[in-house]
């Protein structure tokens, strides 16, 4: 079946009592025993409930995986992951990545003995030199928050394999509409489902998908052990977004690929970083790794003093931190969500005073070109 049709699927007809179209949100956290050993396949709700299960069978069938795993928030998702390594294991970690991600690696993995190196994971050199017979594990965004490197995945997973090593993909940026980096042969992907898999900046969630059950047996068990699972309410809406996931990413890649082209000629705008523009250097890879190129873009402008008119003026746009949904954001990176990564990285990966992020609605493209174009003009007034 074709993506779209396994979207609109998800978590349909699973209710034999009643043949509800839509998985019933099962609002219990104990269920009944039939009689002495036996069970419904339910028990207690943080091992495993039935809107839950729905969508956790649901993002497994997306991803192409073997196990899905529905966690609290996407950073849940993260720390279960993480939670694979122990004292004295390396991981290669993509440099240019989610603020969050780097803040439980630096400050609760790395008290814990676990050693990480930050590289462009886009050039497989730098991912070759920070080689040690520690490593573990490869952890990669593509495109990466908020620069947008394109990571190669088929290379950077076939040098995984030769190393015997892990590849974990945060796909949040792309969701499985447009990468599924399993079917490439990474081992795990993560999702901040509070991006584009909710969709509608209505719910915090985050998944895990394992290629293999073997690796999502030990996530599950973690799941269940931590206990960061996500709520029988919060699982509904996630099934009920992912059913228009395709229109929705069809609609933010359009538009985002109008606002990059226009950003592009605006005088007050100094770089434009999408991958769906054919001068980014991550083109032609995107081109056969994703289906499409998604509603991210970062630009830097001209003078760190536009960033306050911008966020000030614009009206349509919403300044506010996150991605994904349908209403668009936009996001002063280097004060909120990659705040915690020092300056001096900061600078040399990009995320500068002059860098803005843009998450790209649905709305109509003319009213977004709109709203930024009013905004830069009170600028320059
Ligand atoms: C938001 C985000 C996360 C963290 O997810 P939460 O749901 O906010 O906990 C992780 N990775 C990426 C790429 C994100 O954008």
């Amino acid at each position: 079946m074709h993506i779209e049709t396994l979207l609109v699927r998800s978590g349909v007809n699973r209710d034999p009592a009643t043949g509800s179209i839509t998985t019933p949100i099962y609002q219990a956290s104990t269920f009944a025993h039939p009689r002495l050993g036996e069970s419904t396949g339910y028990d207690y709700a943080r091992t495993a409930n039935p809107t839950r299960t729905a969508l956790e069978e649901a993002i497994a069938v997306l991803e192409k995986g073997e196990t899905g795993v529905a966690f609290a928030s996407g950073m849940a998702g993260v720390m279960a992951v993480l939670a694979l390594f122990k004292n004295g294991d390396h991981l290669i970690v993509s440099e240019d990545l989610y603020g969050g991600t780097y803040r439980v690696l630096n400050e609760l993995f790395s008290e814990q003995g676990i050693t990480v190196s930050y590289v462009n994971t886009a050039d497989l050199e730098q991912v070759e030199n920070a080689l040690k017979a520690e490593t573990k594990a490869l952890f990669i965004e593509t495109p990466t928050n908020p620069m947008m490197h394109v990571t190669d995945l088929k290379e950077i997973i076939k040098l995984a394999k030769e190393q015997d090593l892990l590849t974990i993909v945060d796909n949040t940026f792309m969701s499985p509409y447009y990468q599924q980096p399993l079917a490439l042969g990474a081992d795990l992907v993560i999702h901040s489902a509070s991006k584009y898999i909710g969709g509608h900046n209505d719910v915090v969630a985050g998944l895990v998908v394992a290629r293999c059950s073997e690796l999502g047996e030990k996530i599950r068990f973690y799941q269940n052990a931590a206990g960061a699972i996500l709520g029988p309410q919060d699982s509904w809406l996630l099934l009920r977004g992912i059913k228009t996931l395709a229109l929705r990413m069809e609609k933010h890649n359009e538009n985002a690929l109008k606002i990059a082209n226009w950003l592009t000629t605006h005088p007050l705008v100094e770089k434009v970083y999408y991958p769906g523009l054919d001068t980014h250097p991550g083109f032609e890879v995107m081109k056969q790794q994703a289906t499409g190129f998604g509603g991210m873009i970062s630009f830097a402008v001209t003078s760190p003093d536009i960033v306050p008119v911008l966020l000030e003026q614009i009206k349509v746009i919403t300044f506010a931190e996150s991605l994904g949904g349908v209403e668009s954001l936009m996001t002063f990176p280097a004060r909120q969500t990659h705040a915690d990564i020092p300056e001096e990285i900061r600078n040399r990966v990009g995320v500068t005073d002059c860098l803005l992020r843009l998450s790209v609605g649905i709305e109509h493209a003319k009213d977004l070109i709109k709203d930024l174009e009013e905004a830069f003009d009170a600028y320059k007034k």
